[in-house]
């Protein structure tokens, strides 16, 4: 198949099978190939997004070492990044969920590291709730969860959350691959949104691993998929493999999009850069406090993006950011039933 007969499926909304994303990814990322499927993607983003794309605020509620040791994470326990270690007290929480809110982002994301006391993140969640506006979806980036904490969740407000099967789950951390999974289902089925992505992408990985994940990705109806290349950081065990381009990762997210369920609104990707946009991008997040990226505790001071240079970087490749709260979070596809079944990437079976 050749690069028309991908856009012609594209156009007419068929499926992608593995062998037609390997396609897709084995194009040099600056070839006119993979330039055509990066402005085919890009259309697609913008006829289900309705031409806007969004900005989510994320905050870090703790700096903790963590036992989970993920070898690509400075949060890492066997890492050793940080040396010290804090939780982020409730009003700061507040007041920072209460600044996205004011700068116009389109969501509010708390993220924590793995072991962080699930009672005081439901505590904040409420807290975060009863100040910012009832439309402004609240979502979470924590640790995995059983059913019932999922409820939980759900009733304590979030609308929400980010979680993926990352690329190397249970190789290169002490992740059980379908722990994850697991909670995937369990926040679907307390009804919860939850968006994912292919990451952390890093120059080894094969156009198979990253054509399967993807399809594991569409295959669980998210409300955002996307690409993220992993980045390294100074001191982390993956550092020495280096980092793919921002050229590739755009190759990937334009990939990824093509690949989703047209249900799906958002596509993300991370960090934040015009190529991305370029590629289909609609999903960007703002950052402040501890990151699993950075070597910094004020991300802000360093890798981190505001809300306001997110938006300068939308401007810059003509999109137009979403005034108001998300639609890839409150017009996403309702959670599927688990018993429909998720494709098994091929890390759940390391
Ligand atoms: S990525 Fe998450 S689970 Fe893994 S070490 Fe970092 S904080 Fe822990």
């Amino acid at each position: 198949m050749n690069v028309d007969r991908l856009i012609e499926k594209s156009r007419g909304a068929e499926w992608f099978v593995k062998d037609e994303i390997v396609e897709m990814l084995a194009y040099p990322p600056a070839s006119w190939e993979a330039a055509a499927l990066m402005a085919e993607a890009r259309r697609v983003s913008a006829e289900v997004a309705e031409n806007k794309v969004e900005i989510h605020g994320q905050f870090a509620l703790d700096l903790a070492p963590c036992g989970r040791n993920c070898d690509w994470c400075s949060f890492a326990a066997h890492n050793e990044v940080f040396n010290s270690q804090w939780q982020l007290p409730a009003e700061d929480a507040v007041a920072f969920a209460l600044k996205f809110e004011a700068e116009g982002a389109n969501a509010v994301l708390t993220m924590t590291t793995a072991d962080y006391p699930f009672g005081k993140l439901l505590d904040i969640a409420r807290d975060i709730r009863r100040h910012i506006k009832p439309e402004t979806p609240l979502i979470a980036n924590t640790g995995d969860t059983t059913l019932t904490q999922a409820k939980q969740m759900k009733d304590a407000g979030f609308d929400g959350v980010y979680h993926a099967v990352r690329l190397d789950e249970g190789r290169r951390n002490r992740i059980e691959p379908r722990k994850r999974l697991d909670t995937i289902r369990n926040h679907q089925e307390a009804g919860l949104w939850v968006g994912t992505c292919v990451e952390p992408v890093g120059p080894e990985h094969t156009n198979d691993e990253l054509a399967e994940m993807i399809l594991f990705t569409a295959s669980i109806s998210p409300a955002f998929s996307g690409a993220a290349r992993r980045i390294p950081v100074p001191n982390t065990s993956l550092a020495e493999y280096g980092i793919i381009s921002e050229l590739r990762m755009a190759q990937i997210v334009a990939a990824t999009r093509l690949a989703m369920p047209r249900i799906t609104r958002g596509n993300c990707t991370h960090e934040p850069c015009t190529l991305g946009a370029v590629a289909g991008a609609n999903l960007f997040w703002a950052e402040i406090g501890a990151n699993p990226r950075d070597d910094q505790e004020k991300t802000e001071q360093n890798r981190g993006k505001d809300v306001e240079k997110c938006r300068e970087i939308y401007w810059e490749t003509g999109c137009e950011v979403l005034s108001g709260p998300s639609r890839h979070f409150t017009q996403a596809p309702m959670p599927i039933a688990p018993s429909r079944g998720y494709l098994q990437p091929r890390v759940a079976q390391v």
